[in-house]
This record gives structure tokens, sequence and C-alpha cells, in this order.
């Protein structure tokens, strides 16, 4: 993805800007939630494992930036309540909401649709696409009073073009192009709410060394190097860019 010559990120590329983060406890939702903080924003930490959660908060605090939030969810399980009942805290500690990086997500199994078990096709599509699109709908009125919101879907390269043995995730992720698109297109011109995705590509985390377990780690881009696309996409230096789809 080419950022635009004259954008670079500084501590204030997201300040006032309440951004929630699915998966911010590891990977690049952490590196994401720590630098989004560190250019000004105010992070809500979304994830299972409050244990990680908790080590990001602490990370966010000690380095001196807004105080983020936690609100552990376990996105397989969670339901329509949970997602209301996420708006409600949201609104009451918030009243907006200006952005939302859906992360998080479920590498399903890495086998031929013939042996795919149907339980980890079902978690994958709940993680995947079922999650973003309950927390969206949930949360669209929070955004709605926000001056810009920017949503970000995480895609990856098997939603444009379907990969052996990649199953419920390569579907996943074309399901989640789709949905943004869909969105965008309801949005227009009644809404500031503007969508896009990336596709982040190899990226040194722990879902690319279960996915690729004989890669050199060293070789693989760091979640760090991702970090000015997704400020860009988050913060209004990129208003007016709806409906693209970026890779990295
Ligand atoms: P990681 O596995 O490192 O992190 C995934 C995060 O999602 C973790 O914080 C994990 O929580 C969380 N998560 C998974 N399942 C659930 C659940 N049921 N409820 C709540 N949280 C959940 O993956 P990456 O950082 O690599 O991936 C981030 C995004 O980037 C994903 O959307 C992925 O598909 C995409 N991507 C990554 C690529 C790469 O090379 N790394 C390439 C292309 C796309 P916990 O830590 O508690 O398990």
């Amino acid at each position: 993805m080419q950022l635009p010559s004259s954008f670079s990120v500084t501590s204030t590329s997201l300040t006032n800007k309440i951004i929630l983060i699915t998966g911010a406890g590891d990977g690049i939702g952490k590196v994401a939630a720590k630098s989004f903080a560190a250019a000004g924003a105010t992070v809500i930490l979304v994830g299972r494992t409050l244990a990680k959660l908790e080590k990001a908060y602490d990370e966010i605090e000690a380095a001196g930036h807004q105080q983020p939030a936690i609100y552990p969810l376990n996105l397989e399980s969670a339901t329509e309540k949970d997602y209301d009942d996420l708006c409600n805290v949201l609104n009451e500690n918030f009243s907006r909401l200006d952005g939302i990086l859906f992360n998080a997500a479920d590498l399903g199994e890495r086998t031929p649709i013939a042996n795919y078990s149907v339980s980890a096709w079902m978690r994958c599509m709940q993680v995947n696409v079922n999650s973003p699109f309950m927390m969206t709908q949930a949360l669209l009125p929070l955004l709605e009073k926000s001056e810009n919101a920017s949503l970000l879907f995480t895609s990856s390269s098997v939603a444009f073009k379907g990969r052996s043995f990649w199953g419920a995730y390569a579907a996943s992720k074309a399901a989640q192009e789709n949905f943004m698109q869909t969105l965008v297109d309801e949005l227009e011109g009644t809404s500031r709410i503007r969508a896009n995705s990336i596709n982040p590509g190899a990226t040194r985390t722990k879902m690319r060394a279960s996915a690729y377990p004989a890669e050199d780690p060293t070789r693989v881009k760091k979640p760090e190097d991702l970090m000015p696309a997704y400020i860009y996409l988050l913060g209004d230096a990129s208003l007016g860019v709806t409906g693209q789809a970026f890779s990295y």
C-alpha cells in the first residue's frame, strides 16, 4: 500500500479518537493498540484472554498515553445481547466511538474441504464474519455520533482468491470484504461513517507461525511496520477514503 507522501505518524495523528480494537492482546492487534495510543487515541481493548489485555493496558499506561479501557469478550460465544451490552457500556463511558479495528481472527483448520471439521468451520465463521457483523450493527448508533468514524476490516490474500487447505478462513475473509463493501454502499450519502479493509500480508505473529511452521520468522516483517497504514486509515488524514481494499 502506498501512503500519501505527505503523511507521517505523529503523537497527535489520532488525538481525540476513541478506537476499539478486537484481538488487542496479541500480535498485530496488540501493536495496533499501543501504536494508536502513542498517536493520541483512547483505545478500547477487546479480546478473550484477560491477562493479555491487562498486559497491553499496563504497557500503554506505563508509556504515559491516554488511559485505555479493557472489555473482555470471546467472539466465538458472544451473542447479540453481549454486543448490545458492549454498546451500552461504551455509551455510558465515552458517548461515541470514532473507529473500530476488526483484527481478531480464527485461523480455522489447514486441511482439505473433504476433511474440514464442521465445528472448526462454524467457529471460524463466527469469529471472522458473524462477530464483525453483530458488532457493527450494535455499535452503529455510537459510530454515528462521531464526526468522522472509520472502520477497518482485516483481510488476507486468500480473500481475493481461494487457496487449497485454507477453507473457512479464506471464505470468511472474502465474506468480510463483501460485508465492508455492502456497508459502505448503504452508508454512502447518509452517514459520515466510512470503512476500508487492509490485507497486512505476511507478518511476524503467532498466527503466521502456526500457518507456516517451517518459515524463519526473522524473514517476515513485524506488526510495527504496518502501523503507518493502519493509523492513516483510522485517522482523519484519510478522510474521504472509503470502500477500498488495501494490501501491504
Ligand atoms: P494472532 O493470532 O497473533 O492474534 C489474533 C488475536 O485475535 C489474538 O489477540 C487472539 O486472542 C484474538 N482472537 C482469536 N480468537 C478470538 C476470539 N474467539 N475472541 C476474541 N479474540 C480472539 O494473529 P495476527 O496478529 O497475525 O492476526 C491479526 C489479523 O491479521 C487477523 O485478522 C489475521 O487474519 C490477519 N492477517 C494476519 C497475517 C499474518 O501474517 N500475521 C496475514 C494476513 C492477515 P488470544 O491472544 O487470546 O488468542
